[in-house]
């Protein structure tokens, strides 16, 4: 049975609301069926995930579980970033979650220093610099440093955080 999702062939797939999903990715999948379905629509390269398969499967029983349930409630993250908060082991936007864009939207708009922006956020430099570098935000998630599609809410389209990544790649900042 074929992964209708990465095209990974193996016995173990699962057939879930009709669809055949492999092992991994059943970890990043939603748990209603809507957003199941355009979860699996969005296909993805099945060699992307080879990394995580192998220490995945070389992994303990009990390992696979703490790894499978860490995934699943999106907390690959050790706290929950700017404008999220983690409720019932979910990630999920918090109050604050509209000033994540307009940081993002003045970082890349305004002629204004990393400096002087975090002043004006309240954030040290090294935090405003996280955030603008932060993959959460096209809800992605970062694991054995690859990047996977999350099961969270984004809260920043991927333009504009691709421009941002350019202009702080044009500013050389690291
Ligand atoms: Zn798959």
């Amino acid at each position: 049975m074929k992964c209708d999702k990465c095209g990974y062939e193996s016995s173990l797939n699962k057939n879930k609301w009709g669809l055949i999903i492999c092992e991994i990715c059943d970890i990043f999948s939603p748990k209603d069926q809507d957003s199941f379905r355009d979860y699996m629509l969005e296909k993805i390269d099945g060699s992307t995930l080879e990394t995580f398969r192998k220490n995945y499967v070389s992994n303990s029983e009990k390992q696979k579980k703490t790894m499978l349930k860490k995934a699943t409630h999106g907390r690959l993250m050790s706290r929950a970033p700017f404008g999220y908060k983690i409720e019932k082991g979910n990630l999920i936007p918090s109050e604050n979650q509209k000033e994540v864009e307009e940081i993002f939207e003045e970082f890349l708009n305004e002629d204004i220093s990393l400096r002087r922006l975090s002043e004006k956020r309240n954030l040290s430099v090294n935090g405003l610099k996280k955030i603008l570098k932060n993959f959460t935000y096209i809800g992605k998630v970062k694991f054995n440093n690859q990047i996977y599609q999350g099961n969270h809410k984004p809260l920043i389209s991927a333009i504009l955080f691709n421009r941002v990544q350019d202009k702080l790649e044009r500013m050389k900042i690291k």
